[in-house]
């Protein structure tokens, strides 16, 4: 037979004051426990919010025995009475503030070992113990609102596509390599020893076979799996929505994703979003923002110093110029309570650092005059930077110099965002969504000496440039596409490649001559040669936007069991070895690495 406890009748969540006089059951757990000698007040806590229990004096003795033994956490039920509270002692801060539960009987449920943190604060721990505690770190305030959250985004995604003609289709985890430009998880065969599938980068071989089939509209909240080193925003593996389209050409995929984003945060923000965000090519961005993942809730723009640079006596500029590179600036506002300190200066170049630059170069603007830093090269050249910076008494000049024109834009840009932050440029409420247009296709991997996808092998080169794909690979734009939102990357996708012949011609730019792509990819091929319909999507992240929506600085606290930054789950302790008798039916055997 069952073991029977006291089930609830009501959540902790749910009483008000028309409820008084009601006999009711409540489930959940002690939150906070205060006695005051023959008084105790318990604070019950569920899901759904907290209610406070009262046991008085003319409470039974086992009743009150009960009460003196409850520890924080306990899992306990409650037998009461809902009772208003007078007038003076309504709790405002709590959703069921205006009633309390007289105690009638208490039942211990299940009692808990000495708490490793308190519940109550959730920075009351290091990141390590909240993860190895994962089961507690979740019964937190902020752990549960997040995870709700997700909840209502991913339901609000599926809501939004199931009033459509999408399929939701699922595409196996267990599969041949899908290249995304990252490391595979391998997964041995026990049935045919020696062989692997690979977890999928993401689906995208699947979903671009699906539209060849004929499925013309597919979405997926899918798993996607990456041998990574784990950043901030990045996991081992991560949730993306997928989508795949028929017939479509570029706009067609922007305009949906500009429905579905106004449609997730109407409905699950209550803000109301652009209809359409702000296009910035690639070029732009570099140009002004000097990323290609602007945080467009500040301006603040980065611009070319080479004019009035090459006419500097500074050598590491005139140098930089002739040797082909780039100078490049910003100006740092003069803002109230902020001071551009030598300290302070020394930061912004260490974040500049980060991305390659050599230096940051400054000169402060002071009286109408330029002065310190290297404003000493500039001499007879002040009302020129004046005039081309239209920088004023109280702002710097921040300068970098380098060969590599992305180096120098990236570490501008660095610059940029924490000049953002520390000056208080950016509304912490606000969503500034921009996509990015007309990436290049191909970078260069200077590691290995050969031209590679900047996105993946898939995308489609823009018409104009299908003469010269293999003369001028560094010139070919893609018609790719990124979404930005505050900064962060929030999804890629592009206009697929649905010709043979050009996709092999990618394949060998990149290095796969036809034999080895034939070997890896040939399923793809092979159906490219029934049918293919022009086809495109794209993959927004998900725990990305549940991040940017929760106003997180890491997808770990919107994910439920989040590896911690070695890439380890404290919690059960994976990766662990296996068995003996595991690696010998799938015929491996592990080669210890030397130190
Ligand atoms: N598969 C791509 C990615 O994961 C997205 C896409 O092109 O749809 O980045």
């Amino acid at each position: 037979m069952e073991e029977s406890f006291m089930q609830r009748n009501a959540t902790c969540g749910q009483l008000r004051k028309e409820d008084e006089g009601k006999t009711v059951i409540l489930n959940g757990w002690v939150h906070k426990n205060r006695n005051h000698g023959a008084l105790h007040f318990i604070n019950l806590r569920d899901r759904y919010g907290e209610t406070q229990v009262v046991v008085e004096d003319d409470a039974d003795k086992e009743t009150q025995e009960t009460a003196s033994k409850l520890k924080m956490e306990y899992c306990v039920a409650v037998k009461g009475i809902v009772r208003k509270r007078p007038d003076n002692m309504i709790n405002e801060d709590m959703e069921t503030g205006e009633i309390e539960v007289k105690a009638e009987k208490i039942e211990i449920l299940s009692e808990c070992a000495t708490l490793p943190f308190m519940i109550d604060d959730e920075n009351s721990a290091r990141e390590d113990l909240r993860l190895k505690y994962r089961f507690l770190d979740l019964r937190t305030t902020g752990m549960q609102k997040r995870i709700r959250l997700r909840h209502e985004i991913v339901k609000a995604i599926r809501e939004f596509f199931y009033k459509t003609d999408f399929y939701e289709i699922e595409t196996p985890t267990l599969v041949k390599s899908t290249p995304e430009g990252a490391r595979d998880f391998l997964v041995p065969s026990r049935i045919y020893p020696g062989k692997f599938f690979a977890l999928p980068q993401s689906p995208q071989l699947y979903k671009q076979i699906l539209m060849v089939s004929g499925f013309d509209k597919y979405f997926q909240i899918a798993r996607c799996y990456r041998d990574e080193d784990p950043r901030g925003d990045r996991q081992l593996e991560f949730t993306q929505l997928d989508i795949e389209m028929s017939f479509v050409k570029r706009d067609d995929v922007l305009l949906l994703i500009e429905d579905l984003f106004n449609y997730v945060f109407k409905n699950v923000v209550g803000v109301k979003i652009p209809a359409h965000f702000k296009r910035l090519t690639y070029q732009e961005a570099m140009d002004k923002y000097g990323t290609d993942k602007p945080d467009l809730r500040f301006d603040l723009l980065i611009n070319d110093a080479s004019q009035f640079a090459s006419k500097s006596s500074f050598n590491a500029f005139t140098e930089t110029l002739s040797a082909g590179g780039t100078v490049r600036y910003i100006v740092a506002p003069k803002t109230e309570g902020h001071e551009y300190t030598r300290k302070y200066l020394a930061e912004l170049e260490s974040a500049a650092k980060i991305y390659g630059a050599k230096g940051l170069a400054w000169m402060k603007v002071d009286e109408g005059k330029l002065s310190g830093g290297v404003s000493k090269y500039f001499a007879g050249l002040e009302e020129e930077v004046l005039s081309a910076t239209g920088a004023k008494d109280g702002d710097v000049i921040l300068l970098v110099a380098h060969e590599n024109a992305k180096k120098c834009a990236n570490s501008l840009a660095a610059v940029r965002n924490k000049l953002g932050a520390d000056l208080h440029l950016i509304d912490e409420n606000s969503f500034a969504f921009c996509w990015i247009i007309d990436f290049p296709l191909f970078e260069y991997n200077e590691d290995e000496g050969h031209w590679e996808a900047a996105h993946h092998m898939f995308s489609m080169p823009q018409v104009e440039y299908l003469d010269t794909l293999e003369s001028d690979p560094g010139a070919v734009k893609g018609d790719l596409y990124d979404l930005v939102l505050n900064g962060y990357e929030l999804a890629s996708g592009s206009i697929r490649i649905h010709d043979i012949e050009l996709q092999k011609r990618i394949f060998r730019i990149c290095n796969f001559p036809d034999d080895v792509a034939q070997e890896r990819f040939g399923f793809l091929l092979d159906a490219f040669k029934f049918g293919p319909p022009p086809h495109g999507g794209i993959a927004p992240g998900i725990d990305r936007l549940c991040m940017i929506i929760a106003k997180q600085q890491s997808i770990k606290e919107v994910i439920a069991f989040p590896k911690n930054t070695a890439a380890l789950c404290p919690m059960d302790d994976c990766p662990s070895e296996v068995d003996q008798k595991q690696l010998d039916e799938l015929g491996l055997a592990v080669v210890k690495k030397k130190d």
